[in-house]
Formats: structure tokens, C-alpha cells, sequence
């Protein structure tokens, strides 16, 4: 089956799955939006209040952040990037993904990266990171240092909601954002226009 095809498919799984029990409580579950073949892909936590609602991912506050940040590295939701979650149905009151929901949603994020097979992947917070690298993994300590994940280059960076509350981070967020252009450059367009970097 063509990735493109299997993603669609996976899309319609995950509208009815009830494999944990954040289906009672989710409005819309978040699939994740972006082109199938995207160069990058960034991986949050959870959906939100906005995306339960709107089953888009990225669309509240924090997601309007992040698209400031993407469109400073000339990056574009419709062009470059596939973003979606750990996990794909909002946990009540946003509260922290349990272990068990973490280990049972997991294989629809595993099955996305293979099937985008992006050049880079961007985990956003301490959740995607601490679920792909383990969890020793310290984000506030580790952040904006490339790793290798199953053959991938991985960036963890600071998800954009904790730049919010913490806007002091927001300088080593663009930091690491810099060096993911460089890194875009090398690996996937050398001529990728960035005026900052
Ligand atoms: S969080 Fe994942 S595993 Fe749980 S119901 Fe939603 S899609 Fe299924």
C-alpha cells in the first residue's frame, strides 16, 4: 500500500479507535496534519482544549507560536512539516499522559514516522522526547543537542507551551531552531532561504 494511502487509512483507525480510555472523554481525536513526504516532522505532547475541538493539530496558542517560529526558519506547515502527538486524544484538563496511554497510542506515532520518513525529527517538550529516547532523557539539560533515534536524526527542542510560561526559554528554543535549519540545509535543500541563519 502507498504510504500516502496507509496514512489515510491510519487517519479513519484513529477517528474510531477506543484502545485506551481517553476515547470516553476526547471530543475529536488529533491525528496530525501536514503532506505525507514531509522533510520534518514535530511531535508534541497531546492535544489541547483547540485541537479536541477542531481535531487539527497545533492550533491554539501554542500553536500559533510554533508557526511564528516555523515561518522565521522559512519552514510551512503545507510544505515542510507534518505535526502530530504522542498522543492523539486530549487527556481531561490537559493533565499528563499516563504511562499505559503513552505505550498503547504509541504505535500510530512509530507507524507515522516510517511513513513520512522525514529527514528530521523534532520532539517538542519533555514527553515525545522522554517517550522516544527514554526517560532519563532531562529536555531542560539535553535540548537543541542532536540525537540519533532508530537511524533518525531527532532534535529536542522545548515545546511551545513551556515558551509561553517561561518565556526565558524562548532564546535557546530559536537557538535550536537555527541549528535545525543548518541541519535541513545539509541533509534535505542547500538552497533553503533563512534570513536569520
Ligand atoms: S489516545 Fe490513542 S490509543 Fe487512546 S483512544 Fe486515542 S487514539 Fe486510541
Amino acid at each position: 500500500m502507498h504510504n500516502t494511502e496507509r496514512l489515510k487509512e491510519m487517519f479513519y483507525e484513529v477517528q474510531q479507535c477506543k484502545k485506551c480510555p481517553l476515547h470516553k472523554t476526547r471530543n475529536k481525536p488529533v491525528f496530525g496534519n501536514g503532506l505525507p513526504d514531509s522533510s520534518i516532522i514535530l511531535i508534541g505532547e497531546a492535544p489541547g482544549y483547540d485541537e479536541d475541538q477542531t481535531g487539527k493539530a497545533f492550533i491554539g496558542k501554542s500553536g500559533k507560536l510554533l508557526d511564528k517560529i516555523l515561518s522565521a526558519c522559512n519552514f510551512h506547515r503545507r510544505k515542510h512539516v507534518f505535526i502530530g502527538n504522542v498522543l492523539k486524544c486530549r487527556p481531561p484538563q490537559n493533565r499528563n499522559p499516563e504511562p499505559e496511554e503513552v505505550k498503547t497510542c504509541l504505535p500510530y506515532l512509530l507507524e507515522q514516522i516510517e511513513l513520512v520518513d522525514p529527514a528530521i525529527i523534532v520532539t517538542l517538550g519533555a514527553v515525545p522526547a522522554k517517550t522516544l529516547l527514554g526517560k532519563d532523557f532531562k529536555i531542560t539539560q539535553q535540548h537543541g543537542q542532536w540525537q540519533l533515534w532508530q537511524g533518525r536524526l531527532l532534535m529536542p527542542t522545548f515545546h511551545p507551551s513551556a515558551l509561553l510560561r517561561d518565556p526565558a526559554k524562548k532564546y535557546d528554543a530559536w537557538e535550536d531552531f537555527k541549528t535545525i535549519v543548518i541541519k535541513y540545509r545539509e541533509k534535505v535543500d542547500a538552497s533553503h532561504a533563512c534570513q536569520f541563519v
